[in-house]
């Protein structure tokens, strides 16, 4: 079915919506707010995680940086430390640059139009979408992937959901149907109704008010649409940390650009295609690492952790190594690896999966 033959179910929809949305809503602090600096925050933050994860993150981010100016003057790795167990950390990094940008080009003042808004690094359509609607209720309508399940089902789309043209047709179609009264609570609507009434798996067709018009239930597609093609296979990658350590204090150091977890922490590392790195390859890594490094006793048991990614797996293996004396500063210059005591490491921003070894291992011990 094309969304033509469709069209005439446009008012209905908009009705069904706003009559189901105050009767069903979620009480969530960002929609109690007109500040878009506030509805940025959560939007950057929601689409890392579900509401019910990403609510506290929300929350100390407003009360940590209350202003986009507190939010531009923190150092980086303060906010990094504050995302940490988000992931994409990328995505903190973009946010803290726009916080930087909106204060250093528009004065602090988020822009208030979706064309504008635009222009802000790591906003793209959904989020000016978003912030445009919310902050200033400009008739623009949102897409995420609420909005798609609810259109393709609602409306009988059969275009793959992943593939980047079919965004027009859904845009095309969400932009008919958006009213010119309300169209911020039409939006907050959609997307609502997508994440707790026609969910994904099991959605709520028999107390549904769009029943009778919806074209998956009518022609039991439920289950079919959206079409999404999957993602490409993840690959699997085998991290060999080594944790040395000397007295009170590990090595660590901040990882580079051009790889997962930019700006982050972790230990000393060597990549290997298999799972095993044996005895004797972790003395070539501790050489490797670009001077005499001696170590006094032997390993401890290798701990070993995972971490799934969008597009890769991380098996990593934990190496605890005692050095006999602290690193030599030649070491320490061309590795990047400096020293902590437990208390200095619990600041630094790090994977969550480095952070859960500290804490389960390392600082236990
Ligand atoms: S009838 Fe079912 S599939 Fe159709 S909109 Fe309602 S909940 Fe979604």
């Amino acid at each position: 079915m094309n969304t033509q033959t469709a069209l005439p179910a446009h008012p209905y929809f908009a009705q069904a919506l706003l009559e189901w949305y105050p009767r069903h809503r979620r009480d969530l602090p960002w929609r109690h707010t007109r500040d878009p600096y506030a509805i940025w925050l959560s939007e950057v933050i929601l689409q890392q995680t579900r509401v019910k994860q990403g609510l506290p993150y929300y929350l100390d981010f407003v009360t940590t940086y209350p202003t986009v100016h507190d939010l531009a003057a923190a150092p980086e790795e303060e906010v990094l430390r504050h995302w940490q167990g988000l992931g994409y950390y990328s995505r903190a990094r973009n946010m803290h640059h726009t916080a930087q940008q909106v204060v250093r080009e528009y004065g602090g003042q988020f822009p208030n139009n979706y064309a504008e808004l635009l222009k802000l690094r790591g906003v793209g359509q959904y989020t000016a979408a978003a912030i445009a609607s919310f902050a200033f209720g400009e008739k623009v309508a949102v897409l995420d992937g609420n909005v798609f399940r609810v259109l393709s089902r609602v409306f009988g789309i059969t275009a793959d959901i992943a593939a980047p043209a079919s965004r027009k047709e859904f845009q095309l179609l969400a932009n008919q149907l958006i009213p010119a009264e309300a169209p911020d609570e039409f939006n907050q609507a959609v997307m609502e109704f997508g994440a707790i009434q026609c969910t994904p798996v099991n959605p709520d067709c028999l107390f549904c008010p769009l029943q009778r018009e919806c074209y998956a239930f009518q022609h039991g597609m439920v289950n079919q649409l959206p079409v999404k093609t999957k993602a490409k296979a993840s690959r699997t990658r085998y991290f060999h940390y080594l944790v040395l350590r000397h007295g009170d204090t590990v090595y660590m150091r901040r990882r580079g650009p051009k790889d997962i977890w930019h700006g982050l922490y972790d230990f000393a590392l060597t990549e290997t295609e298999t799972p095993e790195l044996s005895a004797l390859e972790v003395l070539d890594t501790l050489e490797a690492l670009g001077g005499q490094v001696a170590t006094n006793r032997a390993e401890e048991p290798v701990q070993a952790l995972r971490h799934v990614l969008s597009h890769q797996k991380v098996e990593a293996r934990f190496h605890s190594i005692w050095l006999e004396a602290p690193l030599p500063a030649s070491v320490i210059t061309t590795s990047g690896l400096a020293p902590y005591t437990a208390s200095q490491t619990e600041e630094l921003p790090k994977p969550i999966m480095i952070a859960n070894y500290i804490n389960n291992r390392l600082n236990k011990n």
